[in-house]
């Protein structure tokens, strides 16, 4: 349930409204919104709760949240979340960018890369260290020392550093060097995982899953949500079909659907997505004519020795153009 609070309603109408849910065996998360403030009410149905809480000073109604989701959606929260971290701003009309390769492969090349990055004008350094591959035979990455040149990185260049972390209890580790975990597609419904993520404090890059639907992406945002934790983007990353012409199949309708369903920020990440570097492009760029608050792409400075996804990374020079194209059609739309 959403108690809305009357316009000119007070602090201690608020607080009584607060301990009214507690007492009912409800959470509360009280959001203050540009117009008027809500508080939500969470857990379990009771009977009684809803005309319990309208008799309540200073509330103007209670309504009943139909989304499974509670605190992703517009219905709590209709003003979108920009989340923003260091110079990286995603959501309500800002545009951030996160570029790097797959993984973190050594000093000079993430250092290389981050100074490319930053030149061409976006505001995160992505970079694996723990890599979820498909073979336990494939590189795994650097680990702590990856995490450890990515921290090189961001001093150097002041980029927010968005990494993977694969293990709940890899989270206090990864959260040292990262300003944003990110929860990987084959993790999105990890819920210990997610729950960690969550307590860290960190803002949080969710990837959905390559079979899952809105509602199971949007249900395990809310995992993280729940821990008081909203700082979560959002990544469509594209699902499996039966298509073969690319890795995945990026469904770019998933970002006006979701910036509809839910207030959090939608990246896209186009490399995953197609698994051809000669298509990344021109999805960045649809992928931002569609609404999408942010990008996620992978680049190499030689793609050919890239030690993992090199197939789908962009050169340094492809890079600049996409970025150049980008902004473009950003500013085209009133994006920035
Ligand atoms: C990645 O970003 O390198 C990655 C492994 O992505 P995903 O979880 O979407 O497969
Ligand atoms: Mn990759």
């Amino acid at each position: 349930m959403i108690v809305v609070m009357k316009p000119g309603a007070t602090k201690q109408q608020l607080d009584h409204i607060v301990e009214r849910i507690e007492q009912l065996g409800l959470r509360s998360q009280v959001i203050v919104g540009t117009d008027r403030t809500v508080v939500a009410a969470l857990g379990e149905k009771r009977d009684g709760a809803k005309q319990a809480l309208e008799t309540g000073d200073g509330v103007e109604k209670v309504v009943p949240i139909l989304a499974p989701y509670k605190m992703a959606s517009t219905e709590v929260k209709p003003e979108p979340t920009c989340v923003e971290v260091r110079g990286l701003r995603v959501g309500a009309g800002r545009l951030g960018i996160i570029a790097g390769p797959c993984s973190v492969e050594s000093r000079e090349q993430i250092l290389a890369i981050a100074d490319i990055v930053k030149e061409a004008g976006a505001a995160g350094l992505r970079g694996g260290a723990f890599k979820p591959r498909t073979s336990p035979y494939s590189f795994q990455g650097l680990k702590e020392k990856g995490l450890e040149l990515l921290a090189l990185a961001r001093e150097r260049t002041g980029l927010a550093i968005v990494t993977e972390v694969m293990a709940p209890e890899h989270v206090p580790m990864v959260a040292k060097y990262a300003d944003v975990l990110q929860v990987g597609a084959r993790n999105m419904q990890n819920y210990p995982l997610l729950e960690a993520a969550g307590e860290s404090g960190l803002a949080v890059l969710l990837k959905r899953g390559p079979s899952a639907t809105m509602d199971e992406f949007l249900l395990a945002a809310e995992y993280i949500l729940k821990t008081g934790n909203y700082r979560v983007m959002l990544c469509e990353r594209g699902i499996r079909t039966f298509e073969d012409h690319t890795r995945f199949t990026l469904p770019l309708a998933s970002v006006p659907y979701l910036h509809q369903t839910t207030h959090l920020p939608v990246v896209v990440d186009p490399s995953h997505g197609t698994g051809k570097a000669s298509l990344v492009a021109p999805m960045a760029v649809a992928a931002i004519a569609s609404g999408a608050d942010g990008l996620i792409v992978e680049i190499h400075p030689d793609p050919e020795k890239a030690l993992s996804d090199g197939f789908q990374a962009l050169t340094p020079g492809a890079f600049r153009k996409m970025m150049s194209e980008c902004k473009k059609v950003a500013a085209a739309l009133g994006r920035y």
